[in-house]
């Protein structure tokens, strides 16, 4: 019987297609399939995944199957879809990613550094106004997680000369960023800070994190960059946050509901910038290599890679 990793997405999902092509050049010794293309032989005998947002009931077809390996950096949706199945995940941790995601929080970083927002509003209104010029290096720039992509993201924004603070659940050292840990130390954080970036992992613990209190820690000339998940914010909270002038702008490019419905009240709002889920795409090709080595390490040795602690739900 051939020996076949199954690649499974959910049935509308537009890039199976590309992404079968891409693992396969990777591994060139592994064969590729949709789960449809397996035999029942197969299924039984296949005891890994790969997977971009699964059905749950599709995996079940795998009786064998002991761990997955998401094409994805974020898994909330698979840890939660998966809690009753004891499969172990794995979530992409790509360096390839980490820099898309860098240069991102960098340029964001920039459009509000250098009040684009409000250039914008006043080339709309014919108005020709200088706005004092703050230096990055007087501007502090922070973010909530500093894991793969938060930590890339403080080093690109230490290189461009910003100062920068960085909170986690556990304490980090990263050379040049004040790091911080806990409740108390982050209420210090938002008081220093002119940009908030968050990039945390949407779990039962940061669902609704960035809330009232959150906000009103920041200065009011702060601004919002929301590169994580939507349902990190308390978007109503944001919203009022917003309107009495207590946050200067937010970029979002990530939602509660996806794509954002078109009567969502972010569209118009003169303190909001939309982006549609951009900020950092998964490459085909380096994601590939890396879930690549993943399998190959497996395949010898048994060794499965890092999984996402359930119980911390990232
Ligand atoms: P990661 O390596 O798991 O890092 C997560 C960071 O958040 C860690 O520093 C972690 O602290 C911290 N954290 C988690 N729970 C916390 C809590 N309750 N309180 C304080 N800090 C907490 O994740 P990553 O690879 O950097 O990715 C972060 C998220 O980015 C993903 O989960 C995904 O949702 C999102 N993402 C978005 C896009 C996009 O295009 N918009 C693309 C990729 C990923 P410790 O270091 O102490 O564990």
């Amino acid at each position: 019987m051939r020996r076949v990793l199954p690649f499974i997405a959910n049935p509308e999902y537009a890039f199976t297609a590309p992404w079968l092509a891409a693992l396969q050049a990777a591994m060139p010794q592994e064969t590729l399939v949709a789960l449809d293309d397996m035999s029942e032989a197969e299924r039984a005998g296949c005891t890994v995944a790969i997977v971009a947002n699964p059905r749950p009931e599709d995996l079940r077809r795998l009786p064998n199957l002991r761990w997955v390996h998401s094409v994805w950096a974020g898994v909330e949706r698979l840890v939660a879809d998966l809690a009753d199945m004891k499969l172990q995940i794995v979530r992409l941790v790509d360096p390839q990613l980490a820099d898309t995601m860098a240069e991102a929080v960098l340029a964001w970083t920039f459009y509000l550094h250098r009040d684009m927002p409000r250039y914008a509003a006043q080339q709309a209104a014919r108005e020709w106004r200088a706005q004092d010029y703050v230096r990055a290096q007087d501007k502090t720039v922070s973010l909530l997680g500093l894991g793969a992509l938060g930590e890339a993201a403080a080093r690109r924004l230490l290189a461009a000369g910003f100062k920068v603070r960085g909170w986690s659940r556990t304490r980090k050292a990263i050379d040049g960023v004040q790091c911080h840990t806990g409740e108390d130390e982050l209420g210090a954080m938002l008081a220093q800070t002119d940009i908030l970036v968050c990039l945390l992992p949407l779990t039962p613990q940061t669902a609704g994190i960035v809330d009232t209190q959150v906000l009103a820690q920041l200065p009011a000339h702060a601004s919002l960059i929301n590169f994580a998940r939507g349902a990190i914010v308390d978007d109503t909270a944001l919203r009022a946050a917003l309107e009495r002038g207590a946050l200067a702008h937010a970029v979002l490019d990530v939602f509660a509901v996806e794509p954002l419905p078109a009567d969502s009240w972010h569209w118009a709002h003169p303190r909001v910038t939309v982006l549609p889920h951009i900020s950092a795409p998964t490459d085909r090709s380096t994601a590939s290599r890396i879930v690549a080595a993943n399998l190959a390490a497996y395949r010898e040795s048994g060794a499965i890679p890092p999984c996402v602690d359930a119980a911390r739900g990232y």
